[in-house]
């Protein structure tokens, strides 16, 4: 087989994010420059009042069904029809649509909630509400990855413990040796809906496991799984997670007093009547959204930095490169990711290093005697 299934792969889902976010900042750009947020305001206080806890949730609402209505054909074509041209996914249309309607609805409870309290904090706070918000939001932020595990990821999945009792063994041995303590390892129905496999280390604390996809289990040898459930101890090891949360509290400041200092600047421009206005929000959004693409190439080093840690980590407890090099080779073809992007495409977008790099990485524990697998040949990617 040639490389180009997944070259082709990479290459349109890339160009399918690139165009959702050029799209979204010109529409948020019209939204603003034209005075539609000021249109907005002004047409919801004449139908239904200036009361902000009613006029706020129905500016938010009328945003966010536009936002459906443009972004869903991206949404259809790269979750369903990108996914089933490749015979990457298992999902009858319905089944992804009762997904997508799902995560829909999450995303408007929340991002309402969330949007209500930085309103709220601008009213009370009309000067330091930034950093209140930052708090406030980060809280929110925090407890979501705390309870994410037991609330919202059962609403996509099935979870149980993991069943095979040899490989829960080897896996508390290997938890012991490495001084490290999780609260337990999980099972999903991943292959329900795709061909994809994939493997994570979620919650916080008490909340804190391994979760492994079934069809994982099912097509990787024990000394495979081993290093991918090693992997994922590395981050547990490393606290990557909380370091991720810290780092990401830190951007959220500094959007938030962004989005200050731009309302304050552009306050008589726009023709805003306080910063608590809710025709500030496309503003807010637009600052969240060139802050969060400017600050991309940062988030996926310090990633990428992680997940070469992990790998370390793995290679060093499991001490079986070889396994963890077929692991590689295997997880790539059946997620058909690329083997070697683009350097620039890779520092820019990519939250893993390429599958050659960790194979790389890998074979330097080998030792020079090594000599490449000849059953697997051919690496397309990665993920985990
Ligand atoms: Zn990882």
């Amino acid at each position: 087989m040639s490389h180009k299934p997944s070259k082709d792969y990479q290459k349109r889902k890339l160009e399918l994010t690139l165009l959702a976010t050029l799209l979204e900042f010109l529409g948020l750009f019209a939204f603003l420059f034209s005075g539609w947020n000021i249109h907005l305001r002004n047409i919801l206080e004449n139908r239904i009042g200036s009361h902000f806890l009613i006029l706020s949730p129905f500016y938010i609402l009328i945003i966010a069904i536009i936002h459906e209505v443009l972004f869903f054909p991206f949404a259809f074509i790269k979750g369903y029809r990108l996914e089933h041209r490749y015979h990457l996914s298992n999902q009858k249309f319905l089944v992804w649509m009762k997904d997508h309607l799902k995560s829909m609805i999450i995303g408007w409870i929340l991002g309402l909630g969330a949007i209500l309290c930085v309103y709220s904090l601008l009213r009370l706070y009309p000067v330091g509400w930034w950093w209140r918000a930052g708090l406030v939001l980060w809280v929110i932020y925090v407890f979501l990855v705390k309870f994410a595990p037991l609330f919202l990821f059962p609403l996509f999945f099935k979870f149980k413990p993991l069943q095979d009792e040899i490989l829960k063994n080897k896996i508390l041995e290997i938890t012991k040796t490495a001084g490290v303590h999780v609260k337990g390892v999980y099972e999903f129905d991943m292959s329900r809906k795709t061909k994809s496999v994939n493997a994570a280390i979620t919650g916080l604390g008490s909340t804190c496991r391994i979760l492994l996809a079934d069809n994982l289990l099912s097509h990787f040898t024990q000394e495979e799984i081993m290093a991918v459930v090693a992997h994922e101890l590395g981050h547990h090891k490393h606290r990557h997670l909380v370091k991720g949360i810290f780092f990401n509290f830190i951007l959220l400041l500094l959007f938030l007093f962004a989005s200050e200092m731009a309302i304050r600047e552009s306050a008589d421009y726009f023709q805003f009547r306080s910063p608590a206005d809710m025709a500030t929000f496309p503003l807010i959004a637009l600052v969240f959204s060139i802050g969060s693409l400017l600050f991309l190439p940062i988030t996926n080093a310090i990633l990428r930095s992680f997940e070469r840690h992990s790998d370390r980590f793995a290679l060093e407890t499991t001490r079986n490169p070889a396994a963890f090099i077929s692991m590689m080779e295997k997880l790539s073809n059946e997620n058909l990711a690329e083997d070697s992007p683009h350097p620039i495409i890779e520092f820019l977008f990519h939250s893993h290093p390429s599958a050659k790099k960790r194979v790389a990485l890998a074979q330097s524990y080998l030792g020079p005697i090594f000599t490449p697998s000849r059953e697997h040949p051919e690496i397309r990617g990665q993920s985990l």
